[in-house]
């Protein structure tokens, strides 16, 4: 079965059952209640607004009917007073100011409409209608004090308004002394029944008061309760809007700035991303991880192949190189092995039975020696073995290994032809350096060929 390709894996991490809050949603959500919040306190702040108003108008409401009250209270006081003046002094200006109240200026008429029109058919305007019934009828005792003053004054009836002209004397009265008439007329407005029927039109018109009062209690505590509630309610949309802002913050810097700032310290050390925080960043790290992977295969796939030789397994020339650089060579030895006439191989079996050789002469040496040796071939029938933490002392055991490696070169189990290998050993020193080791191990080399091949000599010095 094929691999998938990177493709088909990053669409897989996309398809995987959805884990991890998704900002998006989340996001959409927020800002749904968040607008939800804003609109609720937009239509409070409104009915807070018209609550306000409603307070603001009961006030200035009282205080307009007060006014009416007031009128009606100070219209009625006007009529007493000037009444009162012209029976006492017999001016005519009083009687003149009087009907001019009644007449012309009209104060409790027009307050009496007023307040009809403020407040109705209410108990108020009931109360202030009686008061001004009760004024009326306290106007035709005072019109007739009025009256009979005129008579006992011996005015001219006829230059007076007609209400005047129409009020009929009684026979009792008009057969009174001029004096006594006066006595009577200036009694009728301060006697016990005026007094009395004015103390009913003023408690009237505390009643009124009272009742007014009343109204605008009710008005306001209804507003205020209403208000109470409302500011209850803009309270809470308030916390609602700063939770949202709260949860805004808060998810900004758990699920975007934190998984970012890992995202970034983990790249930077070429590290996987680790899959937390919100499913949109689950799923990028997903993605990259896989990208990562895949990448980091090739890499170690291209480093493997340009340090490796492709037909023994074996480190190349240029992982050779690499490994000369790296290993301390000061505690260890190099090997570099000659296959002996291998040119003969080629020529008699053929190119194809040279590479086979090869490869088994691979094997052999990879066999020989430990697993933390490097084993390398670096050129056509040339190997090398780097042997680490090894040392003079090792001589003997590293003769036995070549010649075990040439026992069974010479000695091959399958189709292959006997095959040797020469071998030139030198160890590394503290005064000399990657190409001391290598020049001596080459002399060395070139001395086992010199003296008839397959075996191994040791450089000394
Ligand atoms: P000597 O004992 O002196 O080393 O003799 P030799 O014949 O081995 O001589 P030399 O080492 O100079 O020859 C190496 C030969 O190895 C030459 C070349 O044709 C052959 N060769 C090099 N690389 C390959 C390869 O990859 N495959 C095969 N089959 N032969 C190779
Ligand atoms: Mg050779």
């Amino acid at each position: 079965m094929s691999e998938p390709t990177e493709k088909a894996k990053t669409e897989h991490a996309g398809k995987e059952k959805k884990r991890g809050l998704s900002l998006g949603r989340l996001n959409l959500i927020l800002a749904t209640i968040a607008l939800l919040l804003t609109a609720l306190l937009l239509v409070a702040t409104y009915r807070a607004d018209i609550g306000y108003s409603s307070m603001r108008n009961s006030t200035e409401n009282y205080i307009s009917w007060q006014q009416s009250a007031y009128k009606m209270q100070s219209a009625s006081d006007y009529l007493t007073d000037q009444i009162r003046n012209f029976v006492v002094t017999g001016k005519r200006e009083y009687l003149t100011n009087y009907f001019k109240e009644v007449n012309v200026t009209r104060r409790r008429d027009a307050a009496l409409v007023e307040l009809r029109a403020a407040l109705g058919d209410s108990q108020a305007y009931a109360e202030l209608a009686k008061v001004m019934e009760k004024s009326e009828s306290l106007a035709q005792r005072e019109l007739y004090a009025a009256r009979l003053m005129i008579e006992s004054l011996n005015y001219d009836v006829t230059t007076f308004p007609p209400e005047i002209q129409d009020v009929e004397l009684e026979a009792r009265d008009l057969s009174m002394s001029k004096v006594r008439q006066s006595e009577r007329a200036r009694n009728m407005v301060v006697d016990a029944t005026y007094v009395q029927k004015k103390a009913e039109i003023n408690e009237g018109i505390q009643n009124c008061y009272a009742l007014m009062i009343d109204q605008t209690e009710r008005m306001q505590s209804e507003a205020l309760r209403a208000l109470d509630e409302l500011m209850y309610t803009q309270r809470a949309l308030i916390l609602g809007l700063i939770f949202i802002v709260l949860a805004i913050v808060s998810m900004t810097s758990f699920l975007v700035i934190n998984p970012l700032v890992r995202c970034v310290q983990h790249i930077r050390a070429e590290q996987s991303i680790p899959e937390s925080g919100s499913y949109e960043f689950r799923f990028l790290a997903k993605t990259y991880n896989h990208m990562f992977e895949a990448s980091r295969q090739k890499k170690e796939k291209l480093a493997y192949d340009a340090s490796h030789d492709k037909l023994t397994g074996l480190y190349n020339r240029a992982g050779y190189d690499y490994l000369m650089g790296d290993v301390e060579l000061e505690t260890s030895a190099l090997l570099l092995i000659d296959v002996d006439k291998f040119k003969h191989i080629n020529d008699t079996y053929g190119h194809e039975m040279g590479d086979r050789v090869l490869k088994n002469i691979a094997h052999v040496l990879r066999e020989a020696f430990r697993s933390d040796d490097y084993v390398c071939r670096i050129g056509g029938d040339e190997f090398a073995t780097i042997m680490v933490r090894s040392g003079p002392q090792f001589t003997d055991l590293i003769r036995g290994k070549i010649e075990r490696v040439n026992d069974k070169l010479l000695h091959p189990t399958d189709d292959l032809p006997p095959i040797s290998v020469s071998v030139g050993v030198a160890f590394g020193s503290d005064d000399h350096d990657k190409s001391g080791i290598v020049k001596h191990a080459d002399r060395a080399l070139y001395q086992v060929k010199e003296n008839g091949r397959c075996g191994c000599a040791f450089y000394e010095g």
